[in-house]
C-alpha cells in the first residue's frame, strides 16, 4: 500500500493537460489565462492630470492668468507663457510646459474685466513641484508582462486586459467533470427512500465542491451491475476527460468498480493508500489522458480524498488544542474547525464516528493532516491542513 505522499505525487504527474481555447474577452473570467499579456503601451500612456484644476510651471508666483483649457480627450496643448496657467480635468495629458496641477479646492478663480485669474488658496510651502500628475510609464512600461499565463482570470484582470485590447484570449479548455454515483442503494435525492435506501448526497457534494472552482459537472448514477457499469463507463469515458466516481472500490462481493475501469483500458496507477478515511481509494488514467478517480463511497471518505487529492491546496500549518491518539499505520486525517488565536491558526478536531458522519463536516473548515510514523498528535504542536472552507 503507498503513502498519502506517494499517491499525491502520482496524481500530480498524471493530471489531464486541457487543451487551450481562444474565447470572447468576458467569457474568460473565472478561467486560468493561457498566454502573457504585454503591456502594448505605457502604464499611464502619458503624464496623466490626476485632480481637476489648475496646471501651472511652478515658481513663487501665487495669482496666474488662465490662459487656456485642456481636457481629457484632447491633444496636448502648450502653455505659451510660463506666468500663466492651463486649466486642465482628470485625465487630461498634462499640457507641455507645465509641471504642477493645482486642484480647484486650493485655488480660488476670479474673473476681471473678461480675464480669469486662478490665485493660490492655501500656503505656497504646501504645493509640491510634480504634485497630481500620474507620470508617463510610471504604472508599467511598454512591453512589460502585465499578466502571466496560469493565473486564475478575476474582475482585475478583465480590467488589464480591456487596457491593452485584447479582445479575444487564450485560455485553458475547462475539463468535462462526471461525477458518478455507484451503488445499488442509492437513490435520487427527490425520491422517498425506502428503509433500506440512501439520498446519493455524495454527486450533490462533489458537484457543490467543482462548482466552487469553476467547474460544471454531469452527474450519474451507475447501480452494482457489471454491464451496465461497463456499457455506461464506456460511454461516459467518451465525453468526458475526468471521473470522478464514489463507492464500489472496496472489498465487497459487489464493489466491480476497478475490474470494470480495468476492463475498460484504464491503467490502474495505484489502489489503496495508507490512510484513514479513504483507504481504498483507486486513481488511474486512460490511454488517451483522461483521469479516473474512484473514490470510496463513505461521504467523509469521498470529500476527504476529493479534497486531497483533486482541490487545488495552498499549503497551511494548524495547531492542534487536543491531543488525539491514533495507533495504525496510516496517515489519519481528522475532520476540524479552524480559529484564530494569538496570532496562530488553531483547529479543534472532531473525531465524530467515523468516515460516514458527514453531518460532522457542517462544523468543520478541514481536515487536520496527522502523518502515519506517529500515534500521539499533542496539543499545541502544529500539522499540514486540508482545507474545504474559509
Ligand atoms: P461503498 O464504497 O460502495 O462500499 O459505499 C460505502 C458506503 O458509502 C455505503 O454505506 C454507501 O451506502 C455509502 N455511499 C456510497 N455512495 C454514496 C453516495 N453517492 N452518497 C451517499 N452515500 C454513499
Ligand atoms: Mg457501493
Amino acid at each position: 500500500m503507498i503513502s498519502v505522499n506517494e499517491a499525491l505525487k502520482i496524481v500530480k504527474e498524471n493530471t489531464f493537460i486541457p487543451s487551450i481555447s481562444e474565447v470572447p474577452l468576458l467569457e474568460s473570467m473565472g478561467k486560468i489565462l493561457a498566454e502573457n499579456i504585454v503591456a502594448d503601451r505605457d502604464f499611464p500612456p502619458f503624464d496623466r492630470v490626476a485632480m481637476d484644476g489648475i496646471a501651472i510651471k511652478k515658481s513663487n508666483q501665487i495669482i496666474f492668468e488662465i490662459e487656456k483649457t485642456q481636457y481629457a480627450g484632447e491633444p496636448q496643448k502648450t502653455l505659451q507663457n510660463p506666468k500663466n496657467c492651463v486649466e486642465v480635468m482628470t485625465g487630461a495629458v498634462l499640457p507641455l510646459g507645465c509641471d504642477t496641477v493645482i486642484r480647484y479646492e486650493d485655488v480660488d478663480i476670479q474673473d476681471k474685466e473678461g480675464t480669469k485669474y486662478a490665485k493660490i488658496s492655501i500656503p505656497f510651502s504646501e504645493i509640491k513641484s510634480g504634485q497630481n500628475i500620474h507620470p508617463k510609464g510610471s504604472d508599467r512600461k511598454q512591453g512589460d508582462i502585465l499578466l502571466q499565463k496560469g493565473l486564475k482570470i478575476s474582475p482585475a484582470e478583465i480590467a488589464v486586459m480591456a487596457s491593452v485590447g485584447k479582445d479575444r484570449v487564450l485560455i485553458e479548455t475547462p475539463p468535462r467533470v462526471a461525477v458518478i454515483s455507484t451503488g445499488d442503494e442509492l437513490v435520487e435525492i427527490t425520491t422517498n427512500p425506502k428503509p433500506y435506501q440512501i439520498r446519493m448526497s455524495n454527486s450533490y457534494m462533489l458537484a457543490g465542491a467543482l462548482a466552487q472552482i469553476g467547474i460544471k459537472a454531469n452527474l450519474y448514477h451507475l447501480t452494482d451491475d457489471k454491464e451496465l457499469l461497463f456499457n455506461k463507463l464506456q460511454e461516459i469515458l467518451l465525453n468526458h476527460d475526468i471521473l470522478l466516481l464514489s463507492g464500489g472500490v472496496s472489498a465487497g462481493k459487489k464493489d466491480f468498480v476497478p475490474e470494470i475501469l480495468n476492463n475498460l483500458g484504464v491503467k490502474k496507477l495505484f489502489h489503496k493508500v495508507a490512510q484513514k478515511p479513504g483507504k481504498p481509494f483507486w486513481f488511474g488514467k486512460s490511454e488517451e489522458g483522461k483521469t479516473v478517480f474512484a473514490l470510496p463511497g463513505n461521504p467523509v471518505s469521498t470529500f476527504l480524498c476529493f479534497c486531497k487529492y483533486f482541490l487545488p491546496q495552498k499549503e497551511e500549518q494548524v495547531i492542534l488544542d487536543k491531543t488525539i491518539f491514533f495507533k495504525p499505520d496510516l496517515t489519519y486525517f481528522v475532520p476540524a474547525k479552524t480559529y484564530f488565536q494569538d496570532g496562530q491558526m488553531m483547529a479543534t478536531p472532531f473525531e465524530g464516528s467515523g468516515s460516514a458522519d458527514f453531518a460532522n463536516l457542517t462544523d468543520c473548515d478541514g481536515f487536520v493532516e496527522l502523518p502515519a510514523d506517529s500515534q500521539e498528535f499533542k496539543s499545541g504542536i502544529s500539522f499540514e491542513f486540508v482545507r474545504f472552507r474559509g
